[in-house]
C-alpha cells in the first residue's frame, strides 16, 4: 500500500439551481484578465445539452492528445521525438473559439429601450472582438429555455448511443445542471500530453497545476484533457486551468466556487488513496467495472492500518485527521451515493457527483397522492423523469445498476427525513431496504 493524499470534491446535483454564482466568482478571482475572456475554470452546463466546449464528450471528435497504454498509463499519441513534434505541429483536435463561444457583451442601449415582446431577449449579443451582432445558435446553457432544447437533447442522446432507451417526447423532456471544474485526476492526461513537462500533480495534495515558466504553448494539454478543462491564454501564449484555489486551500479556506455556492452543494475534503492501485484500476478492460475499481482506490481513513501507513508516508497527522472527517470519503465510500464523471476516460477524476433524483413527477398522478411519500417510494423511482440510462452514461460508463442503487438510497433518505420532519413514526424498513 502506497498512501497518498488528494484534495477532492463531491457535488450534489439535486441542489444546483443553475445560478452561475460559482462561475462568476471564480472568474472574478482567477480569469478576469485579457487573454482569458472565454475561459471558465468553473462552468455550469445545462443537461441534456452540448456542454462546454461544444460536444467535448465526443471523444472520437476531440480525443487526439493521448492514448491509453496496456498498463493504464496515459501517454502522448505519437512515439518518437520526430513524430511527437509532427503531432504537435499538426494538433488537429483543438476546439476553436466557436466551440467555446465568442466572448460577448450586452448591447445596453438596446437592452433598456427594446420594445415589449412575448419572448426575450430581443437584442442579439455583440461580439467583444468585432463589435458585430452575433449569430448565436448555441451555448452551454442554450437548452434552458428558448434554444430549441428538444433538438439539442436529441443530439446529446444520439451522441451517447442511447436513443433507443431514452424517450424524448416533449412532455418527457428533462433538464438539470452539471457544474464542472478540472477533475484534478489521479492519472492526468493533460500532464501526460505536455511535451514540456509543464503540467504537474502536486505530491502533497494532488492538485494539478501548470508551471507558467515551463509552458511553451503547445496546447497538447487542451486536446489531451478529455474533460476539456485546460484553456489557452491567447495573450500570454500559455495554458491555464483551475488551480483548486490552492492559495486559499493552503490556508484552510475553501475554494471560491464552494464558498460562494448558493445551493451549498459542494463538499470539499482530503481523501487518502492507494497509489499502487491507480494504474491497475485505470487499465481494467470492462468499462462497467471502472466505477467500483476507482472507488476501491480510496482508503478508509478510520482504519488504523491506513493511518499508520499514511504517517509512515509522511502525511502530517492533522491531514490524516482531516481525511477522517472528510465528507468526500463518506459520500463516495461509506454512503456510496457519489459517482465519478465519465470513469471510462480512465484519468481517475477527483470531482464526483451525487446524481439528481428530482423531479419525481407522475408516479401517482392519477390518484393525486404524494409521490415522495413512503408508500409510493419505489414506484416514484421507477417513474423518474430523468432516465437512469442518461445518468449512467455520464457517471458509470453506461452501467445502470449503480445509478439505480444511488437513486433508491436518495429517495429512501428523502422519505425518511420527511417522516421525521412531519413528526411521524419513522419506518426503519426503508433504510434497511436500500442498505
Ligand atoms: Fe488534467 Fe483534464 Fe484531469 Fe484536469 S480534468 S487534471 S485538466 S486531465
Ligand atoms: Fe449551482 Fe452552486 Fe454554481 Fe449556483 S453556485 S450554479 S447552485 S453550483
Amino acid at each position: 500500500m502506497r498512501v497518498m493524499a488528494q484534495m477532492a470534491m463531491v457535488m450534489n446535483l439535486d441542489k444546483c439551481i443553475g445560478c452561475h454564482t460559482c462561475s462568476v466568482t471564480c472568474k472574478q478571482a482567477w480569469t478576469n484578465r485579457t487573454g482569458t475572456e472565454y475561459v471558465w475554470f468553473n462552468n455550469v452546463e445545462t443537461r441534456p445539452g452540448l456542454g462546454y466546449p461544444r460536444t467535448y464528450e465526443d471523444q472520437e471528435e476531440w480525443q487526439g492528445g493521448w492514448v491509453r497504454k496496456p498498463n493504464g498509463r496515459l501517454a502522448l499519441r505519437s512515439g518518437g521525438r520526430i513524430r511527437k513534434l509532427l503531432t504537435i505541429f499538426s494538433n488537429p483536435k483543438l476546439p476553436s473559439i466557436d466551440d467555446y463561444y465568442e466572448p460577448w457583451t450586452y448591447d445596453y442601449d438596446n437592452l433598456l429601450s427594446s420594445p415589449q415582446s412575448d419572448t426575450f431577449p430581443v437584442a442579439r449579443p455583440k461580439s467583444l472582438i468585432t463589435g458585430a451582432d452575433m449569430n448565436v445558435e448555441w451555448s452551454a446553457n442554450w437548452d434552458d429555455d428558448l434554444g430549441g432544447s428538444h433538438e439539442h437533447a436529441a443530439r446529446d442522446v444520439m451522441l451517447r448511443g442511447i436513443e433507443d432507451k431514452v424517450k424524448l417526447e416533449f412532455e418527457q423532456t428533462f433538464m438539470f445542471y452539471l457544474p464542472r471544474i478540472c477533475e484534478h485526476c489521479l492519472n492526468p492526461s493533460c500532464a501526460a500530453s505536455c511535451p514540456s513537462g509543464a503540467i504537474y500533480k502536486r505530491s502533497e495534495d494532488g492538485i494539478v497545476l501548470v508551471d507558467q515558466d515551463r509552458c511553451r504553448g503547445w496546447r497538447m494539454c487542451v486536446s489531451g484533457c478529455p474533460y476539456k478543462k485546460v484553456y489557452f491564454n491567447h495573450k500570454t501564449g500559455k495554458a491555464e486551468k483551475c488551480t483548486f484555489c490552492y492559495p486559499r486551500v493552503e490556508v484552510g479556506i475553501p475554494t471560491v466556487c464552494s464558498e460562494t455556492c448558493v445551493g451549498r452543494l459542494r463538499y470539499l475534503g482530503l481523501v487518502l488513496y492507494d497509489a499502487d492501485k491507480v494504474l491497475e484500476a485505470a487499465s481494467i478492460e470492462d468499462e462497467h467495472a471502472l466505477y467500483d475499481a476507482q472507488r476501491a482506490c480510496f482508503l478508509d481513513p478510520h482504519d488504523p492500518e491506513v493511518r499508520r501507513a499514511a504517517a509512515e508516508a509522511g502525511i502530517p497527522a492533522d491531514w490524516i485527521e482531516a481525511a477522517r472527517k472528510s465528507p468526500v470519503w463518506r459520500l463516495i465510500n461509506e454512503y456510496q451515493v457519489a459517482l465519478p464523471l465519465h470513469p471510462e476516460y480512465r484519468t481517475m477524476p477527483m470531482v464526483w457527483y451525487i446524481p439528481p433524483l428530482s423531479p419525481v413527477v407522475d408516479a401517482v398522478k392519477d390518484t393525486g397522492e404524494d409521490a415522495e411519500d413512503r408508500g409510493n417510494l419505489f414506484a416514484a423511482i421507477d417513474a423518474l423523469r430523468i432516465p437512469v440510462e442518461y445518468l449512467a452514461n455520464l457517471f458509470t460508463a453506461g452501467d445502470t445498476a449503480p445509478v439505480d442503487r444511488v437513486l433508491r438510497k436518495l429517495a429512501a433518505m428523502r422519505s425518511y427525513m420527511r417522516d421525521i420532519n412531519l413528526g411521524r413514526d419513522v419506518d426503519d424498513a426503508i433504510p434497511a431496504a436500500v442498505g
